[in-house]
């Protein structure tokens, strides 16, 4: 008999291997158009899959609480000096376990509890970490907000400024999880200076253009940047703190001990692969191809009738007001009826949403999934018309069968995991599962 800590997965746990198997199959049979959302390649999942899960490594590099670290370092070094020259930042953590953690990090560094703050709000674009109440950044801090123009839905800078002026704070957060136009951090960085305040640019979303300077960088002008790995910059999830030289001990000592304890060896090694492909020239060609398709996909469903909260995009996603004051359907159904034809999209409120957040007027569309799997303008146009179908006649199954047949044509075209789909319909037909 097999050793069972030998055994493949498919033997040990039948129930979590399928959920996988299955997992890979939707990913790959369905459109995956979440803005914050992509596809690592083989080689960063071997890595997130490697030994140093096994590793507790708490400290940094060369200057270890536990023996044992020597490849734990090289990896973690790599990390580091990846992220430093992709940004051309002075300092880089490749630890956070996650955007939200990096960002607390970023608060414990640069001010006190019950201290001032200035964030985007989040129906107009900002993320719950930006002070939102139910979150520790509105528990912890008081909190003020800005948002978008009425009559432009972008951020209107002057009002930024008098809303700077006002509340005085001690820090400026900016930087958003559904805002699909430029964000002027240059800007941003003048009025937090004319206040007083620390500036602090969370580029979740827009890592990857940033990288492949495709979009201004806040790294000259802020004092802290952090970004998610998982998403543009098409890493494994996880965070990621840059900061001047001079934040730089007290951003480690407040990553780790402060927030988290040992690190996640084997997604930073993983981390250090996806940076390292975000080094070569075809990163940047990826990141013009997400931009493209997002502008191709955004004219395409405003010629379908859709309209787009701002008129369009800049960047790699749009949000689709599906409400239309009363006359459309909410974000939730949309949701629905697009998820019953294999197109995932997340509902969003947009800016002076009549509805609940949970309920939502928008849809949050995102190209940086299709473009990794090789689509470009032309499937663009083919999937708005897809999405615009369903938008229009939400309750027909009929419309919906149709599409998932559109999706089924698409997706076969642009293949995705093909090893691991492979694998798994050959096992499937050894055993006679469907
Ligand atoms: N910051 C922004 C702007 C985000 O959009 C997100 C995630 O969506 C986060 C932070 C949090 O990242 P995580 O989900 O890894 O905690």
């Amino acid at each position: 008999m097999t050793d069972p800590r030998n055994a493949p997965l498919a033997e040990v746990d039948p129930v979590i291997s399928d959920a996988i198997d299955n997992e890979v199959a939707r990913q790959a049979n369905g459109l995956e158009l979440i803005a914050s959302e992509n596809f690592v390649s083989e080689a960063v999942l071997e890595a997130a899959g490697s030994v140093f899960t096994n590793k507790y490594a708490e400290g940094y590099p060369k200057k270890r609480y536990y023996g044992g670290c020597e490849w734990t370092d090289v990896v973690e070094q790599v990390a580091i000096d990846r992220a430093k020259e992709m940004f051309g930042a002075e300092h880089a953590n490749v630890q956070p376990h996650s955007g939200a953690q990096a960002n607390m990090a970023v608060y414990l560094a640069a001010i006190q509890y019950g201290d001032q703050i200035l964030g985007m709000n989040l129906s107009h674009g900002g993320h719950l970490t930006h002070g939102h109440p139910m979150n520790f950044s509105g528990i912890s801090y008081k909190v003020a907000d800005y948002g978008v123009s009425r009559e432009t839905e972008q951020i209107d800078y002057d009002e930024l400024q008098r809303i700077a002026e006002e509340h005085k704070p001690k820090l400026l957060v900016c930087g958003a999880s559904a805002y699909p136009r430029i964000i002027d951090f240059k800007r941003i960085g003048e009025i937090a200076k004319s206040v007083g305040a620390r500036m602090f640019a969370d580029i979740a979303h827009i890592a990857g253009p940033v990288a492949a300077n495709l979009h201004p960088s806040p790294v000259p002008h802020a004092d802290y940047v952090t970004t998610t790995t998982h998403k543009t910059l098409r890493g494994p999830r996880g965070g990621l703190i840059l900061c001047k030289e001079e934040h730089a001990k007290e951003i480690d000592r407040k990553l780790f001990p402060g927030v988290q304890g040992g690190p996640l060896v084997h997604i930073i090694a993983a981390k250090a692969v996806a940076f390292g492909e975000a080094l070569r020239d075809d990163f940047k060609e990826y990141q013009r191809q997400i931009l493209a398709n997002a502008k191709a996909l955004a004219s395409e469903l405003q010629e379908q009738g859709l309209r787009l909260v701002s008129g369009g995009t800049d960047n790699h996603l749009m949000l689709v007001d599906v409400w239309m004051d009363g006359k459309g359907i909410t974000g939730k159904e949309a949701e629905k009826a697009l998820e019953a034809a294999n197109i995932t999209v997340n509902k969003n409120t947009i800016p002076f949403d009549q509805n609940k957040p949970f309920v939502a007027s928008g849809l949050r569309i995102g190209t940086p999934a299709v473009t990794t799997r090789g689509m470009k303008e032309l499937e663009m146009q083919e999937i708005g018309r897809l999405i615009a179908e369903v938008i229009h006649a939400p309750e027909s199954e009929e419309v919906q069968k149709k599409v998932r047949q559109g999706v089924d044509e698409l997706a076969a075209r642009f293949p995705l995991y093909a090893k691991r789909l492979k694998a798994r319909t050959s096992e499937r037909e050894a055993i006679g599962a469907s």
